[in-house]
């Protein structure tokens, strides 16, 4: 199941799972709209691809809830122009 994570792992911002604001990759690292554009739509992780996460239907959260675990290693981790960065 993908793993719904609820900030973006740049600027931290809060993306609920029903945000349309959510990128994410292949890997699950998820980021917002605007980290995802500064990184030019590329997962500076892994560099894979950046895609809008798909929404679940509010209706399964219930079962399949989000998750709950921020992950984030903050803006000064990343440089601008989707390279990624060293590991931390
Ligand atoms: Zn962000
Ligand atoms: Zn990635």
């Amino acid at each position: 199941m993908l793993e719904l994570r609820p900030n973006c792992e740049c600027c931290d911002r809060d993306l609920p799972p029903g945000s349309d604001a959510a990128r994410i990759c292949t890997f699950e690292h998820t980021f917002c709209m605007d980290c995802a554009e500064r990184f030019e739509g590329l997962c500076p992780d892994c560099g894979g691809g950046l895609v809008v996460r798909p929404i679940r239907p509010e209706s399964q959260l219930h079962r399949y809830p989000a998750s709950l675990r921020r992950v984030t290693r903050g803006r000064s981790a990343y440089r601008a122009g989707g390279v990624a960065a060293p590991p931390a």
